[in-house]
Order: structure tokens, then C-alpha cells, then sequence
């Protein structure tokens, strides 16, 4: 890990909330009410004008039976978009979702406007997967009951909203990275194009990497919001691996290559993807003083074969479906190499100015309250 990738706020409110004028967002965890820059109708009507996004190209979810779901998503995303506008972190953004079927997200710098379109087929996929998911509430349950009773809604919904919400936060680390890139430029997360190059690597772990400790401090939040009379090793630990395994899930859905590689393709091997993005979890967790002095000590190897070992559970019992043949053994095998691969391309000097998104992180860490 990079120096800067460790530096998280702890025990604090997650990154786009504030003390004052508080209501409850979809984690139940205060957040701003914030005047919102646009609604839907002006989201269309703004990318139209500016020829961000064709007409025909943006799914209108308003008359759909998944409004509700959509309207949450686009309500989060618009909200915090604002927040990094008016810390003057990205430019002018707009949040749409687009008419595709394809599982997919992406941020696009073009004629200085940015956007970030989450295609429909990706929030269906969440819906079918993760929130519709009765098999994932049955069985944590059936494991974890006196845990689960504690939590403020399902398990299926909360992994929906830890998904989605990674690939925002993802998404938004894109925004960044582009903020200073002068010429158009398009950062996808299933591409057609599937060449190598370090530099989207790079890039690509960089957006990792801010969604991990978003995701990390969200996670933190929850537990202080609802385990907080409860906190011990135990109930820390496996609230960490239930999340983690169900983003692990997730991130392993992004690929059809499960031999690992390294420098081949346009994305990393979601085997380094997910070691990166766990470490950072952990990390998190692991320096938190508090829990020290609760006597919660995180072991960072101990949560990730925790994660590995509960997300080979659940697929062992066909609650996912995403299992990779010999993954375990692939990562103590390759443990090393993938640790030095990471440490490689977050070194990598691209000659062109992205921008660090943990760079706005620590901005960020520093100013909030
Ligand atoms: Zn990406």
C-alpha cells in the first residue's frame, strides 16, 4: 500500500456528511440534505444540451416497477457529486443511468462536462442478484442469527446497496483521475478494447482503492450505528467478512479470465483487484484505537481468508454463483507477486496528469467537520 492509501479517518463520518441538517440516507447513517443541482428531468436535459449523452441512450427509470431502487441510487450518487463540485474536486457532473443491457458503469470527461452512467443491466443484475437474493438473508441468518437480528434491514438489501455503492465511489475516483486531463477521455469497467496498458491499471487500482476506504468507513459507521453496544472481536470480524464476501462477489462478476494474470488485459486480475481492495478494508479497521481499547485486534490475513472462506460458503451453497476454481490456493501461491504487482503499478509514473484519487481522500480527511 502507498503511504497515502493508509491515511483514513477514522471512527468518523464517512466522506459527504456533515453534523448540521442531518437525515437518514439509505445506510440509515446521517447525511446532508442537500439542495440538489439537478433533478432526473434536468439530468437528461443538461447531458442532452451539452451532448454528453444521446437522448435515446438514457434509461428514464420513473415509470418503471424499480423506481424506487433507482430513484435511491440516483439521490446518493446526485448528493455527493454536488458535495465534490463544491469542494472543487471535479467539474460540473451529471449522473445518469443508460439504456444498455450490458453490465457495465463508466466516467467520461467530454467538452469538459463529466458524467458518470450506470447502464440499466448493471442495476438490474444488483437487483436480481443482490437484492432479490432470499437464499442470502436465509442463510446468513441460519449462520449468524443473533448478529443479523441486530442489523436495520436485510441482508440482500444491504449488500445491493454496498455493491452499487462501490461502483459509485469508484466511478467518482474516475472523475477525479480526469479532472486535469485536458482531452476527452472515457474509463470503463467492461471494454471492448482489452489491450494491456499500465497506465488503466494503474487507474483502475487507484478507484479501487478510494471505493475500498469509502466503503471501509461506511461499513465502520454501520457497525457504531447499530453493533456499538455489542462491538468484540467476534461481532467486528464477521460483520467485515458477510460485506466482504458479498463485494468480493461482486468484483469477481467483472471477468470472464480466472487464471490469474498480471499484465495482460484492460483490467487487473479480479484476484489483485480484490486483495487490494480487502487490504484497504482491513486496514481500516485494523488501526482503529477504539476498538483496541475494546480489545478488537484486525489481523489483515486473518479477515481476508475469513472473507474468502465465507464467500466460498455461500457458493458452496449456491447463494453465488461465482466460484473460482482453486482461488485460495491461487492466492497463497501467488501472495507475493501479486503484492509486488500492486506495488508496482501504484509506482508507475503515467507522465500524463491524473490525478491521485487518495490524494482527494486525505483533502478531504483533513477538512470534513
Ligand atoms: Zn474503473
Amino acid at each position: 500500500m502507498g503511504k497515502g492509501d493508509r491515511k483514513t479517518r477514522k471512527g468518523k463520518r464517512f466522506i459527504g456528511t456533515r453534523k448540521k441538517k442531518t437525515k437518514r440516507n439509505c445506510y440509515e447513517i446521517n447525511a446532508i440534505i442537500f439542495n440538489k443541482t439537478f433533478d432526473y428531468t434536468q439530468e437528461i436535459e443538461y447531458a442532452v444540451k451539452n451532448s454528453i449523452v444521446s437522448n435515446s441512450d438514457i434509461f428514464d427509470f420513473r415509470d418503471t416497477p424499480q423506481k424506487k431502487h433507482y430513484e435511491s441510487i440516483y439521490n446518493f450518487c446526485r448528493e455527493n457529486l454536488d458535495i465534490h463540485f463544491n469542494r472543487k474536486n471535479i467539474l460540473k457532473s451529471t449522473f445518469l443511468y443508460s439504456n444498455d443491457y450490458n453490465v457495465n458503469a463508466k466516467a467520461c470527461k467530454y467538452n469538459n462536462h463529466c458524467v458518470i452512467l450506470f447502464n440499466m443491466g448493471l442495476m438490474q443484475e444488483c437487483i436480481n442478484k443482490y437484492l432479490n437474493n432470499h437464499a442470502l438473508n436465509e442463510f446468513v441468518q441460519s449462520k449468524e442469527p443473533d448478529l443479523i437480528a441486530k442489523f436495520d434491514n436485510s441482508m440482500s438489501y444491504l449488500a445491493f446497496q454496498i455493491n452499487i455503492q462501490f461502483t459509485y465511489y469508484h466511478e467518482l475516483a474516475h472523475l477525479f483521475q480526469l479532472s486535469r486531463v485536458e482531452t476527452d477521455k472515457e474509463l470503463q469497467e467492461q471494454s471492448i478494447d482489452n489491450n494491456f496498458n499500465i497506465i488503466n491499471h494503474k487507474l483502475e487500482i487507484n478507484a479501487d482503492t478510494y471505493a475500498s476506504i469509502s466503503i471501509a468507513t461506511q461499513i465502520h459507521q454501520y457497525i457504531n450505528t447499530y453493533l456499538i453496544e455489542n462491538i468484540n472481536q467476534e461481532v467486528v470480524t464477521t460483520t467485515i467478512a458477510i460485506f466482504g464476501a458479498c463485494l468480493f462477489e461482486y468484483i469477481l462478476n467483472f471477468t470472464s479470465h480466472l487464471e490469474l494474470y498480471f499484465k495482460e488485459y484492460n483490467h487487473p486480475h479480479p484476484l489483485i483487484r480484490v486483495l487490494n481492495i480487502i487490504l484497504n478494508i482491513t486496514n481500516h479497521f485494523s488501526v482503529n484505537k477504539i476498538y483496541k481499547e475494546q480489545g478488537v485486534n484486525l489481523n489483515n490475513s486473518v479477515l481476508f481468508f475469513k472473507i474468502m472462506d465465507f464467500h466460498n460458503e455461500l457458493t458452496n451453497n449456491e447463494v453465488f454463483t461465482t466460484a473460482i476454481p482453486n482461488f485460495r490456493q491461487q492466492y497463497t501461491n501467488n501472495n507475493k507477486s501479486i503484492v509486488s504487482y500492486i506495488k508496482e503499478i501504484k509506482n508507475w509514473e503515467d507522465g500524463i496528469t491524473y490525478i491521485n484519487a487518495m490524494d482527494i481522500w486525505n483533502k478531504n480527511v483533513d477538512i470534513i467537520d
